[in-house]
């Protein structure tokens, strides 16, 4: 099943943990595998780390962290560029990469390449622009001035939706800032973040300012690291299940946290909207990695007076998708990640259809050989409803109805999420009085994506906290050193 080049670009990553500049196993020797989600095969063994692999990666931050802190803002942005530089150059072979480990299409893992990179890119940027001020204080005689550190090493845990973008965009910052860090990525994607770690040590990274730990038991590699006093900052992207379990174990220590949790994104179309623009919008915002994105729209909402309409374009559209394994031409949806995903959304429209939702188009698993489901329109949901309160991770768009703009935010806003909300309408004073009452922390606006580098991305509620690209993104990893002055005493 495996082609040659799918061998030879498995062959050319590491298996082995990454520590302080060197490869090597776990100390204990253990491995575990890593499966293709379209075949159901394991594609390669990989280093099962233990407590004691991870304490020595937090050894090796340490023992840099004060030089790696002190080297030129330049010398750290230019050894970002050049990341930057090879990874762009590696697209292809780290897009095939991606697919196999997580079974996106080839296309989209492209995607996820460049945006990955981008990542690198900004941040390069960014290093040489932390700056302080120096003002003078209302009495006219103090001075204030504020330096912007870095917060020290940094352990950043990722998961398996986007395996590349999620690790650089906490690295990237964090390189830029100064700090030195452990990656753990998800067990189901250890792959591409190995031959991240590749590409850093070509570009000259020193060895010990990053590490990575794979494992099988995240639990127990990661929770001494966050007991131990010399980490000082914890950035997590996941479940809100995990992360609320990590910010309990980090409260020990106070370790500064960035949590970007999982998300319940409403998307709203008006009957003034552009309608091709909704509909493709909405394929996009759904279909985006499968449906399994923090992103993704979850709760479709839809005024009552084309939503017949709506159903009927969107049901087309999602029938007319290409579903196959990632590395095949054309295809356009790859399969969930396991077989947990395929559970989930079996007993999410089980539970819907039971209840009296109707299935436009799909709302059945495919007869293949690995985890796939078919895109699926549901009509007739209910806010209350297990589909409309869970965060679906799958290709089904459920569909609701509103008929008052008061109506439509009042639903969109009914969820402990709070990450992104998509708004289609082309009536500029509505967007605008709806963006500003949607409880998000992003907004598309008559578009399905909002991932941009250079934006501030997260959310509130219970989708976290702290913001990764744009600006503010550096931030997470510098805290405010203020010194008092009074010169004229
Ligand atoms: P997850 O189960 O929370 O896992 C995320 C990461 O945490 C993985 O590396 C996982 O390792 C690790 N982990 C799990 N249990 C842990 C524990 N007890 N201690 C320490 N680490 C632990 O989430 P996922 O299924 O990988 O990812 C999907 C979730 O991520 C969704 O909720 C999605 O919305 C969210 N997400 C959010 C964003 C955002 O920016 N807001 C972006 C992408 C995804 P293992 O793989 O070994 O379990």
């Amino acid at each position: 099943m495996v082609n040659i080049d799918e061998k030879s670009v498995l062959d050319s990553v590491a298996k082995t943990l990454f520590i302080g500049g060197k490869w090597r196993s776990a100390s204990n020797g253990a491995v575990f595998k890593v499966e293709d989600p379209s075949t159901r095969l394991t594609i390669a063994e990989v280093a099962d780390a233990t407590a004691k692999d991870a304490s020595d990666a937090l050894d090796a931050c340490v023992s840099v962290q004060n030089s790696w802190a002190n080297t030129p803002p330049r010398v750290r942005g230019e050894i970002l560029r050049r990341a930057f530089e090879l990874i762009v150059a590696r697209s292809d072979e780290l897009a095939l990469l991606m697919t196999l480990e997580m079974g996106k299409p080839v296309a989209e893992s492209k995607g996820e390449v460049a945006y990955a990179a981008e990542f690198f890119r900004w941040f390069s940027e960014e290093a040489v622009r932390i700056n302080g001020d120096y003002y003078t204080a209302p009495d006219g005689n103090a001075r204030v001035m504020t330096l912007r550190q870095p917060v020290g090493p940094s352990l950043l845990i990722t998961p398996w939706n986007f395996p590349l973008a999620m690790g650089t965009r906490k690295i990237g910052p964090a390189l830029a800032a100064g700090c030195t860090v452990i990656v753990k990525p998800a067990e189901q994607t250890p792959l591409c973040m190995a031959a991240l770690m590749s590409i850093l040590e070509e570009a000259g990274l020193p060895p010990g300012v990053v590490n990575m730990i794979t494992s099988s038991d995240p639990g127990a590699v990661t929770a001494p690291l966050i007991g131990d006093s010399r980490l000082r900052k914890l950035s997590f992207t996941g479940s809100t299940e995990v992360g609320k379990l990590l910010m309990s174990q980090a409260s020990g220590g106070l370790l500064r946290l960035s949590m970007e949790l999982g998300g319940n994104a409403p998307l709203l179309v008006f009957a003034d909207s552009d309608l091709d623009k909704a509909v493709n919008g909405a394929v996009f915002a759904k279909m985006r990695n499968m449906g399994e994105a923090c992103t993704s729209a979850n709760r479709i909402f839809v005024e009552s007076s084309i939503v017949e309409e709506f159903s009927q374009r969107l049901a087309t559209a999602m029938s007319d998708l290409k579903v196959g394994r990632g590395t095949q031409d054309g295809v356009q949806v790859g399969p969930l990640i396991d077989q947990p995903a395929i559970d989930k959304v079996t007993s999410l429209i089980d539970d819907a259809t039971s209840k009296g939702a109707r299935v436009v188009t799909g709302g059945s698993k495919l007869d293949m050989s690995g985890y796939f489901y078919s895109p699926t329109v549901l009509v007739g949901v209910e806010s209350t409803w297990r589909i409309a309160q869970e965060e679906i991770f799958g290709p089904i768009a459920p569909i609701y109805s509103f008929s008052s703009e008061d109506e439509a935010i009042a639903m969109a806003n009914n969820t402990n999420y709070g990450l992104v909300a998509y708004l289609f309408t082309e009536n500029l004073n509505r967007a605008l009085r709806v963006t500003e009452k949607l409880e998000t922390g992003m907004i598309g606006l008559n578009q399905g994506l909002v991932s941009n580098a250079a934006a501030p991305f997260g959310g509130v509620k219970q989708s976290g906290f702290g913001r990764e690209g744009g600006f503010e993104g550096i931030n997470e990893y510098l805290y405010i050193k203020y010194i008092a002055i009074n010169h004229k005493s």
